[in-house]
């Protein structure tokens, strides 16, 4: 049987939740096709974490739990990391592409002398027929992902090494509900944490910024574009608070200044799935639509009505913002007295 590893990054004494999404999208992929799935935990203080692990969807956890974890530094996660998987040799890496993750892959991939695919928005198992050797490759990681400006999208494989190491986006799966009749195996692993990576880098202190909105959480968000100019988002953000909801952006209004990045959803922003999108003078580019097309219900107002975000649209509305929103605005207030 194959192994899918995934690592499991811990935030703030829990394993943070674009992990989960891995470890259980990795559950998926490993019922699917025959595949164990391992996690690899490495901190200080981290092995009560374990059994959240497995009721999550792991069959093994791996722990490296050393003082010298005990405040993230790259080099030596990376030694840790390298040599547990080094050891098992697991077919399916996986890291979240958070900046840990980011980072800490390539890292990875480097030491074990195999490549990576970054910034996946999507994974999936199959078969792989090579064009040039003619060799069929059974059960292959396919690394989905946006590529030349998220013109297009490109399935990666890593045929004839492994492991194939592959960062994805947080939120394209969902957290795994917690299932406590599941049991697993802990292993514990003591690497040497010594040597020239421990002298190399000395983390001085670390100072922790909390990101101003949380849309990947949202249930709700009303995102505005280009159309709606700064006046549009004054419309945007009452509707987006009548609702309950945050208020996302296209990257040409972050470009504006009319809103910061950490509202921008898409390609080089956050991709989100709330239950409602609301879609305010954005016309629907694919580095936009990447980021927010699995949201369950999409509701898009433009005044073209030919703009492509009305082709996934669930519902459209056609017309000028400044004239449907303070309608909006207006019905919902009422309904508030
Ligand atoms: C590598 C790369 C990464 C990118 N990453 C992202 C990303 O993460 N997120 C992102 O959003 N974009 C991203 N982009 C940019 C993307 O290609 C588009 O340029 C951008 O999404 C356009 O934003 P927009 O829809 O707000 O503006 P526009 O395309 O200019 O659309 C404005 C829309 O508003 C409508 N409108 C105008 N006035 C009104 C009105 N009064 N009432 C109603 N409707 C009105 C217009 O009909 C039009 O459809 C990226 C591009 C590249 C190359």
């Amino acid at each position: 049987m194959g192994k899918i590893f995934v690592y499991a990054e811990v935030v703030d004494g829990a394993v943070a939740d674009h992990s989960l999404e891995l470890v259980g999208r990795a559950r998926e992929l490993g019922d699917q096709h025959g595949f164990t799935v391992g996690a690899l935990l490495l901190g200080y203080g981290v092995r009560g974490l374990a059994e959240e692990l497995v009721q999550r969807g792991a069959d093994e956890v791996h722990v490296v739990d050393s003082e010298a974890l005990s405040r993230y530094n790259l080099l030596l996660y990376a030694q840790a990391a390298a040599e547990v998987v080094g050891a098992e040799n697991p077919d399916i890496l996986l890291f979240p592409a958070s900046i840990t993750g980011r980072e800490l892959a390539p890292r990875v991939a480097v030491k074990l002398g195999t490549g990576i695919t970054a910034d996946c928005t999507a994974i999936e198992i199959g078969e792989y027929l090579d064009p040039i050797t003619g060799v069929r490759h059974e059960k292959v990681l396919y690394q989905i992902r946006p590529t030349f400006g998220g013109t297009i999208m490109a399935a990666i494989v890593t045929p004839n090494h492994r492991p194939q190491i592959a960062t994805v986006r947080p939120g394209v799966y969902p957290v795994p509900p917690r299932d406590t009749s599941r049991t697993g195996r802990v292993r514990e692993w003591s690497p040497d944490l010594g040597g020239r990576a421990a002298e190399l880098i000395e983390v001085l202190e670390v100072r922790r910024e909390r990101r101003g909105v949380d849309l990947r959480s949202a249930r709700i968000i009303v995102s505005g574009g280009r159309g709606a100019g700064p006046e549009g988002f004054k419309l945007i953000r009452r509707l987006a608070e009548l609702l309950g909801g945050e208020v996302g952006a296209s990257r040409a209004a972050v470009d504006a200044g009319w809103i910061s990045y950490d509202h921008q959803v898409g390609l080089s922003g956050q991709t989100v799935k709330p239950d409602i999108y609301i879609a305010v003078g954005i016309s629907g580019a694919i580095q936009h639509v990447v980021g927010m097309k699995d949201s369950k219900v999409i509701i898009a107002i433009n005044k073209d009505p030919e703009a492509p975000i009305f082709r996934i649209a669930d519902y459209g509305i056609v017309g000028d913002l400044f004239v449907v929103l303070p309608k909006l605005i207006e019905r919902l207030e009422k309904q508030r007295r």
